[in-house]
């Protein structure tokens, strides 16, 4: 006899992770290996947040704060919004998570645009609920209309993700609020702001203010990519308080830990300096996308702090060839192949010396291929 899992543990798509197979986590730390794969921060948390986290390591012997009090007094804050709507979390995928369990179930119905974060699929694989993916618009742009028509009464859950990952488009605020005003109050809508602070078109607080008028919105923020927090997990909601309570009632306790919270206080202290850090990778990315115009590589316009690159017309067909090249020369990107948009790579920015190594070597690649 051997051990039978749940009927749908098959369904549910596996996370791809951005380190290459066959290499340790120990192996990547310190190479020179160029991790362009997870739109992490190329940069180091700041000095007093590495000094925060040492000095909360000795009191492990202790669980963390479960109400995460003071991080979400901090949040509550930054945010102008009352502590009661903010849900943090062991990373912002935890809420994604709860959130599938708290709100989808078999014959409900969950719609969100494809390509987008990969980890959208696994929400109505592990429910059972049905997915309704609505193709992007030309210009891989989330097609907002469309996705409005999808809508019936077993939607439980609309998912707009803006920036978009992998396609890094920008949806203007005007358009989100638009959308939201039309979605009716019976659906939850999670507006998954991840790389939000990448964009230069609005106020990144602008969504902020739609939670005051609907009741039925949660926005999603990380402190993963703009803060240099990715291995520390933590992320947070801000929607009502019955969305938090719901967050709360299908977790674990204790789920963001006691580094995470001090770390991610401490990183709130010193807005200036993150939001410097943030301004160093947008310059980049003006640089960068230069640089893949300069070998004739075009790109979806991008508001994050990645970059989506067609590969043209045989683009499926070369894609594997270019990634194993680049990887070749130590530079790990993202197929897009594995992302739901063959033919094309997802390149998070790096430093200034991986970027330039990157795009030295695609450019290679691409006439090598061509
Ligand atoms: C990286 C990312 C997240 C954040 O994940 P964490 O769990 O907070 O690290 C959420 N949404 C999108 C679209 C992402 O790309």
């Amino acid at each position: 006899m051997s051990v039978h899992f749940n009927s749908k543990l098959a369904s549910i798509p596996g996370y791809t992770p951005g380190v290459p197979k066959g290499h340790s986590a120990e192996d990547v730390a310190g190479s020179t290996l160029a991790q362009l794969a997870s739109n992490e921060s190329p940069y180091a948390p700041l000095p007093e947040v590495v000094e925060a986290i040492a000095a909360a390591a000795g009191s492990m012997n202790r669980y963390p704060d479960p109400e995460a009090t003071l991080l979400r007094k901090r949040l509550g804050e930054r945010h102008g919004v009352d502590p009661s709507r903010i849900t943090p979390a062991n990373g912002s995928c935890e809420i994604l998570l709860a959130a599938a369990d708290a709100l989808l179930e078999p014959g409900a119905e969950i719609v969100y645009a494809w390509p987008a974060f990969s980890m959208y699929p696994i929400l109505a694989a592990m429910s059972g609920a049905r997915e309704i993916r609505v193709p992007l618009a030309p210009g891989e742009v989330h097609d907002l209309e469309a996705m409005l028509a999808e809508i019936t009464a077993a939607t439980q859950l609309v998912l707009v993700c803006n920036p978009n990952n992998p396609t890094g488009t920008y949806i203007p605020f005007a358009d989100i609020a638009d959308f939201v005003e039309r979605v009716p109050d019976h659906v939850t809508v999670i507006l998954d702001e991840a790389y939000i602070d990448f964009q230069t078109v609005d106020d990144p607080e602008a969504s902020i203010g739609l939670l005051d008028r609907h009741e039925n919105l949660v926005i999603l923020r990380t402190f993963s990519k703009s803060h240099s927090l990715a291995g520390l997990r933590v992320g947070y909601a801000i929607g009502s308080p019955a969305f938090r309570a719901a967050v709360d009632a299908v977790r674990q306790p204790f789920s963001v830990n006691a580094l995470a919270q001090a770390a991610a206080v401490e990183a709130l202290n010193h807005g200036e300096a993150v939001r410097a850090q943030i301004l160093t990778a947008i310059q980049e990315r003006d640089r960068v996308e230069e640089g893949f115009r300069s070998h004739g590589l075009s790109t979806a316009d991008t508001g994050a702090n990645f970059s989506w690159i067609s590969l043209g017309e045989n683009g499926a067909e070369i894609e594997d060839h270019v990634i194993a090249d680049l990887a070749e020369a130590g530079i790990i990107v993202r197929a897009g192949r594995l992302l739901g948009g063959p033919g094309w790579l997802r390149i998070s920015y790096g430093t200034i010396e991986e970027n330039n190594r990157m795009l030295e070597a695609l450019g290679d690649s691409v006439r090598r291929h061509s």
